[in-house]
């Protein structure tokens, strides 16, 4: 029987992609509390943006709540998600004396504490983000009601109104599109010229080294694939850069069983990225699913080298430690 030829593609990976050193730890903190305490371990929001990394963990005994009046009185640990928590979160945990195991990424807590020292210098905090993120609700409750404006686009710059003498600073949401947050810094700047700017861009290196790999990438493809969530904000922004850069069929999706064929009809290059919370196994299954279909060559296009982790919250350390 003469074997049927597979029409040729490039699939062009996209790296760094996947995996911070954030989201890495945050997953890392669920698993290790599970071996040392047991299940159930309850987390409070999706650990990080990604079913499939739920799904895992709650196989293995994670017990998944929106907000902490869903956990019973136990002794069981309580891990807060890397997107990070209003202030309320682990002061109403204390008050329930839950164990609390804080996941919340380290560069979202630096932000957290840029803001405090903003408000406590007495400055107003206008925070750039996206309205509804978990990210935004955290840094917005790190302080008092009113000490923060959000805003999420240029024109919303046109839109501030404030009372004269009012020392301002701004502060941003780490996954943001690097571009779109220039745009809105230099408005910002334009029109408050003393406004107080972080030390050092709050959008994060993943972010950033992300949407750099997939600019890269974009313009030699006939499609991208960007795998992660729908409510990952730094995947969404990945989905952005592509189509941005000219790629007419960029696509977020969360599985291989997303894939809408006919709109990759006719490809012979394929960009693939994922998004920070989206695991290695999944941009896998993708491409065995596309070599069901072609002939399928991969080639890795890497803009930067990834070398960041981040320390664990001390009750789970010496569980590294010690190679258990
Ligand atoms: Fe931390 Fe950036 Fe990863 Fe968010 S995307 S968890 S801020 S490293």
């Amino acid at each position: 029987v003469p074997r049927l030829t597979l029409p040729k593609l490039k699939i062009l990976l996209c790296a760094p992609r996947g995996f911070c050193a954030g989201v890495d730890r945050a997953i890392q903190i669920v698993d290790l509390a599970l071996a040392r305490y047991g299940a159930p371990v309850y987390v409070r929001h999706e650990i990080v943006h990604n079913k499939y990394v739920v799904e895992e963990l709650r196989a293995k005994g994670a017990v998944f709540v929106e907000e902490l009046d869903e956990i019973p009185a136990t002794d069981q640990p309580v891990i807060f998600s890397a997107h990070g928590v209003p202030r309320s979160v682990p002061a109403a945990a204390a008050a329930r004396n839950l164990f609390q195991l804080d996941a919340t990424c380290p560069l979202v807590t630096k932000v957290h504490r840029e803001a405090e020292i903003h408000h406590k210098k007495g400055r107003h905090v206008i925070l750039i983000g996206h309205a509804g993120h978990p990210e935004v609700i955290g840094t917005m409750g790190q302080l008092p009601e009113g000490s923060v404006t959000l805003i999420e686009t240029v024109d919303d710059v046109g839109k501030l109104d404030f009372p004269a003498g009012t020392v301002l600073s701004y502060t941003s949401q780490t996954t943001l599109s690097v571009d779109d947050t220039r745009m809105i810094v230099e408005a910002l700047s334009l029109r408050y010229p003393d406004i107080v700017p972080p030390h050092k861009s709050d959008i994060c290196y993943a972010t950033t080294n992300r949407q750099a790999a997939v600019r890269a990438v974009a313009p030699q493809v006939d499609a991208m694939l960007v795998v992660g969530a729908p409510n990952s904000s730094n995947s969404q922004r990945l989905r952005e850069v592509a189509a941005r850069e000219g790629c007419a069929r960029a696509f977020l999706i969360q599985r291989a069983s997303d894939l809408d064929w006919d709109a990759l009809d006719g490809i012979a290059t394929l960009g693939i990225t994922a998004g920070a919370s989206a695991p290695e196994v999944l941009v896998e299954e993708i491409i065995d699913a596309f070599a069901t279909r072609y002939e399928v060559t991969v080639e890795t296009v890497r803009t930067a080298e990834e070398t960041i982790a981040f320390t664990l919250p001390r009750p789970l350390r010496d569980i590294t430690d010690h190679g258990a």
